[in-house]
C-alpha cells in the first residue's frame, strides 16, 4: 500500500513540475528495483548430513535445503550451495521435518491422580477463558521446544479457545508450534464427563457440542466450520458415561464436514464404536484401544487412520509412581504394555496408517511437549522401526489432515518447519531423538545448539 502511494506521489511531483518522461521513468524504474530488494527474502541453506525424505521412508545423505522465508525452495546436492551464502551447517546431524503430534489437548492438564471428570468441572467452573489459554498458550509453546512443530489439538479446550491461540500463534503473537484445532467435541448426552447432575448439565455445552439427532449434528459442524475450525473430533463413545452417537447421526456429521472439504476422526473406546464410526465414513480413530481384528481390516480397506494414544513402559511407571502404586500394583503395566504392543503389531500387520498422538493431558512433572515426545518412545517400545515412528510422527500425520504438501516433509514448497537431532537414527533411536540440535519453524530459528 505505501509503495503504491509513493508511485502515486512520483506521478503527482512529474506532473506538477513538468519533469520530462525519460526523467520519471529513470524515478519509477529506481523506486521499483529498490522495493523489489527490500520486499526480498535472503536465501538460506541446510546442509543436512542425513536427510529423512518421510514420503519414501528413506535416509539420504547430503542434501542442501534452500529457505527462502517461511519455506522450502529447493532440495539439491551440497555443490548447489552458491559461495557467500548464508549456511546452516547440521552436516554431521539427521535432518527431519518438524515432528506433528496428532493427539493433544494444551488447553487441559491434570495431576496423575486427579479424576478427570471432577476436574474437567473444576476447569469450566473456577479457571477463566483468559487464564486458561494463557496456559494453554505455555503448553504449547513447550511443543516447539522438542522440536513438535504442528499439533492437532482435540478438544477439551473450552468453546474455540483451540481457534483463538491457533491464530495468536499464525500472526506471531505467540510462539508455538502450527495448530489444527478442533473445536469442542461433538458428542452425545452428556458428554465424557460422567456423573454431572441433570440439573448441572448445562456446564458440559462448555467443553463439548452436545448433538441431538441428525439434523443437528450437521447443524455442529456448520457452526464449527463458521468459527474456523480446521477438522472435526467427534466421541463415538464416551465411556464412562453410556451415551453414545448413532451411526446416522454420524453420517450426517460426516456428510457435512467432508462437504466443507474437513475431516472427521472419533474418539473410540470400545470396538462397536469404531465400527460404527468407520461405517458412518470418518477419516480416522483415536485411541481404538479394544479394536478388533475385523474392523482393523475394514480401516485398512477404507483408508481410515489410527491414532494409537500409548504410553511408554518408562513413562507409565513414573505415572503409577505418581498414584502411588508399589509392589503387585504394578502388575498393571506389564498387562497394558502387551495389550497395547499386540494391538500395534496387528494394526501395522492389517496394513492400517499409524499416526502418532500422544494424547497426554496428565502432569507427570514434565513439560507438556517432553511428555508427549514419549509417544515415540512407545511406538518404538511397541516393535516399530525408526524410521516409520518417524513416518508416523511427520508423513502421515500430514496426509491425515491433507497437509502432506506443506508439513511433515521436506520437500519444494512446504513449510520450512525443519529439526535436526545428533546421532545414528537407525542404530540407537530414542538416544538420538533426544539429541535435538535444531529447530525452524516457518522458515524461523526456534532453537539451536551451541557447538
Ligand atoms: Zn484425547
Amino acid at each position: 500500500m505505501v509503495r503504491f502511494e509513493i508511485i502515486v506521489l512520483i506521478l503527482y511531483l512529474a506532473q506538477k513540475t513538468s519533469m520530462r518522461t525519460s526523467h520519471l521513468c529513470f524515478l519509477l524504474v529506481i523506486f521499483c528495483s529498490c522495493a523489489v530488494m527490500l520486499g526480498q527474502t535472503s536465501d538460506m541453506y541446510i546442509k543436512a548430513g542425513q536427510f529423512y525424505d518421510s514420503e519414501k521412508n528413506v535416509l539420504l545423505k547430503e542434501k542442501a535445503i534452500r529457505v527462502v522465508g517461511s519455506e522450502i525452495a529447493s532440495i539439491g546436492a551440497y555443490n548447489t550451495i552458491p559461495e557467500n551464502a548464508e549456511i546452516i551447517d547440521l552436516s554431521d546431524c539427521t535432518v527431519l521435518p518438524g515432528l506433528i503430534d496428532a493427539h493433544t489437548h494444551v488447553f487441559f492438564s491434570q495431576n496423575a491422580e486427579a479424576d478427570f471428570a471432577e476436574h474437567s468441572i473444576r476447569t469450566l467452573v473456577m479457571e477463566s477463558d483468559a487464564l486458561r489459554t494463557l496456559r494453554g498458550a505455555k503448553r504449547a509453546k513447550s511443543y516447539l521446544d522438542v522440536g513438535i512443530t504442528s499439533i492437532k489439538d482435540l478438544g477439551n479446550s473450552g468453546r474455540f479457545l483451540d481457534v483463538a491461540l491457533r491464530d495468536a500463534i499464525t500472526e506471531g503473537t505467540t510462539s508455538g508450534p502450527r495448530i489444527f484445532a478442533s473445536g469442542p467435541i461433538l458428542a452425545a448426552e452428556g458428554g465424557q464427563i460422567y456423573g454431572v447432575l441433570h440439573i448441572h448439565q448445562h456446564l458440559i455445552d462448555g467443553e463439548y457440542r452436545i448433538v441431538k439427532g441428525m439434523e443437528d449434528g450437521a447443524t455442529a459442524v456448520r457452526e464449527h466450520v463458521n468459527q474456523g475450525v480446521d477438522l472435526i473430533k467427534i466421541c463415538a463413545d464416551n465411556l464412562p458415561n453410556r451415551t453414545h452417537l448413532s451411526v446416522n447421526e454420524m453420517k450426517s456429521i460426516v456428510q457435512t464436514a467432508h462437504a466443507y472439504g474437513i475431516t472427521v476422526t472419533a474418539h473410540c473406546v470400545t470396538d462397536q464404536s469404531a465400527w460404527n464410526a468407520i461405517t458412518a465414513g470418518v477419516d480416522g480413530i483415536e485411541h481404538g484401544f479394544n479394536i478388533a481384528d475385523s474392523t482393523l481390516a475394514l480401516m485398512a480397506k477404507k483408508k481410515v487412520f489410527l491414532v494409537p494414544t500409548e504410553n511408554s513402559r518408562t513413562y507409565m511407571e513414573t505415572y503409577a509412581r505418581l498414584v502411588g502404586n508399589e509392589g503387585e500394583d504394578l502388575d498393571w503395566i506389564e498387562f497394558y504394555m502387551d495389550e497395547m504392543t499386540n494391538r500395534l503389531k496387528r494394526a501395522i500387520a492389517m496394513d492400517v496408517s499409524i499416526v502418532a498422538g500422544s494424547d497426554n493431558y496428565t502432569d507427570i512433572g514434565v513439560s507438556p511437549g517432553e511428555s508427549s515426545i514419549d509417544m515415540l518412545r512407545a511406538y518404538s517400545d511397541a516393535g516399530m522401526k525408526p524410521l516409520d515412528v518417524l513416518q508416523s510422527a511427520t508423513y502421515f500425520p500430514a496426509q491425515s489432515l491433507k497437509m502432506e504438501k506443506r508439513i511433515g516433509q521436506l520437500s519444494p514448497g512446504a513449510f520450512a518447519d525443519i529439526i535436526a537431532v545428533k546421532g545414528d537414527i537407525t542404530a540407537d533411536f530414542l538416544n538420538t531423538m533426544d539429541q535435538l540440535v535444531f529447530v525452524m519453524k516457518n522458515g524461523e530459528v526456534h532453537f539451536r545448539e551451541k557447538d
